[in-house]
């Protein structure tokens, strides 16, 4: 078994060297408890369709290790050339048999996706042609890769860290422009510079709190560790202030629509979707059994789910519907409600209120557009009056809906915003160490207790990075990547 490290190219990656230093002590490499190290030890060749399955213009085989060259070379009759693309066809070495005509390009570490040779097939995007590709690439040596491993191992190799390798399955999955734009920071690094520079200020602040405990006489002032913390406190609260933001930016705002028969949610719906549908429709991975489509709303993309009515009782169908109305109402981030301003309130409609109970609510008084406004009396919240059928009042319902929807803030379009849960709960508890030792510091607690938040506030933000990460973790979020990702 290789006992060389494996990266050919510059110095051993941070993460590496922190999961290296997880492994039980005094065991070889070969008996490492942890699959990553094998991983990092015995890059095998990875081979994966890259490009959507189904009928395309191009469809791309893109190979990633140390025989993705050896491999390529079997299966493609051109001469492959560094960095540029050849032509030439994919045929089976024992057969002859022809399977594509491709352009073809080989890369070598560590200037690649994966800081690995790798080696890209460009074939015509038929899903029988680019499996017959990739069948033969598994049958000379690679090894089917698994969601997301590509970028997995331009994390694992030091590419990018790994707040970067989530911005890339947030750029692969935005459906808006501001989704996009916070995508591509990510993946550039903005956040991550940031929670660099938050951490290193931490880092000298435990380098002189920890120069007061070796050398007490030394006299460090109390002030010159509080600042950096104040200010490093100051600094995380902001970004994390951005998160409502960012995250409805980046996964959307579930938006349940919900009222009584009839007061016009089906047309609100429609109403709202012909001004924004923009790029989107169908949301992937959610079911389908509630209406549910994607409208673009300044830049921020509501699912909004139609319910079917929160009426008890009827008929089995309909307590099916129910059920459905009532799940959509618990995953939804923000309601929708819908009354008719044309009509008395109801006891159902009063209903359906008792039961939104204290969540973010938007009121749509609907079919304002009718005469016989009638007198809505104590409402728990703003009465909208809008019109599904003339459009009246549409503008002002998106406003109020974006503005719940961002926390009431006004996000400047350059803001750097925080985009994912797991960050944002990253730093919430970054936040809570640093408060526990601030208040350690005031209320005079010795500075070993205050080492200890202190380590712990710096391991919270190494998680966003990755500096400090486990294999669960880092199994969690390349779960979500595509294969040949
Ligand atoms: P839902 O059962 O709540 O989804 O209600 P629908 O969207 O199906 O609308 C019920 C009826 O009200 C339909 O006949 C619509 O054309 C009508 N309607 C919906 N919105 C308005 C509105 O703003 N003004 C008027 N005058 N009629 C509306």
């Amino acid at each position: 078994m290789p006992a060389a490290s494996p990266f050919k190219h510059g110095e051993t990656p941070a993460v590496t060297r922190i999961i290296i230093a997880q492994s039980a002590p005094g065991k070889g490499m070969e008996s490492c408890p942890l699959p990553w190290i094998e991983y990092a030890m015995y890059q095998d060749t990875i081979a994966a369709i890259s490009t959507a399955l189904g009928a395309g213009g191009i469809g791309i085989v893109r190979l990633s290790g140390p025989d993705a060259l050896a491999i390529a070379r079997r299966l493609f009759t051109g001469k492959l050339s560094h960095r540029r693309l050849s032509y030439g066809h994919i045929a089976d070495p024992e057969t002859g048999e022809r399977v594509d005509e491709v352009l073809a390009a080989f890369m070598t570490a560590p200037r690649t996706y994966t800081r690995e040779d790798m080696v890209e097939i460009n074939g015509h995007g038929g899903p029988a042609a680019l499996q017959h590709t990739l069948g033969l690439a598994l049958r000379y040596g690679a090894r089917l890769a698994n969601p997301g491993e590509f970028t997995l191992r331009a994390f694992l190799n030091g590419r990018i860290d790994l707040a970067q390798a989530e911005a890339v399955a947030d750029l692969v999955g935005t459906r808006t422009a501001s989704g996009l734009r916070l995508a591509v920071e990510g993946l550039g690094g903005r956040l991550s510079r940031r929670v660099g520079e938050v951490r290193g200020e931490l880092m000298s602040a435990l380098a002189d709190l920890s120069a007061r405990i070796d050398f007490p006489e030394d006299e460090v002032e109390g002030r010159e560790v509080r600042d950096p913390l104040i200010k490093a406190h100051q600094a995380l609260q902001e970004l994390a202030g951005s998160a409502d933001a960012g995250i409805a930016y980046n996964l959307g705002v579930r938006t349940a629509i919900v009222g009584r028969t009839n007061v016009g949610k089906s047309s609100l719906l429609n109403r709202l979707l012909d001004r924004d549908r923009a790029i989107v429709s169908p949301v992937p991975g959610t079911t389908r059994d509630t209406v549910e489509e994607v409208a673009n709303i300044q830049g921020i993309p509501f699912v909004l789910v139609d319910t079917a009515g929160l009426r008890q009782g009827g008929d089995a169908v309909e307590s099916l519907g129910v059920e459905r109305s009532y799940r959509a109402l618990d995953q939804a981030d923000l309601v929708l409600l819908v009354i008719d301003l044309s009509e008395p309130l109801m006891e159902e409609d009063r209903n359906i209120m008792v039961l939104l109970g204290d969540r973010a609510v938007v009121m749509a008084a609907n079919k304002c557009d009718l005469p016989g406004r009638s007198d809505m009396g104590d409402l728990p919240w703003p009465v909208l009056p809008t019109s599904a059928l003339t459009g009246r009042g549409l503008e002002e319902l998106e406003a109020a809906m974006v503005d719940l929807a961002l926390g009431g803030r006004v996000v400047a379009s350059d803001a750097l915003l925080v985009t994912s849960p797991r960050h944002r709960g990253a730093l919430e508890r970054a936040l809570q160490h640093l408060a526990q030792a601030l208040d350690g510091l005031a209320g005079g607690l010795a500075d070993d207790f205050i080492t200890i938040d202190l380590t712990a506030a710096l391991d919270a933000l190494g998680e966003i990075t990755g500096e400090t990460v486990s294999e669960e973790l880092l199994e969690t979020i390349f779960s979500r990547f595509c294969i040949g990702k």
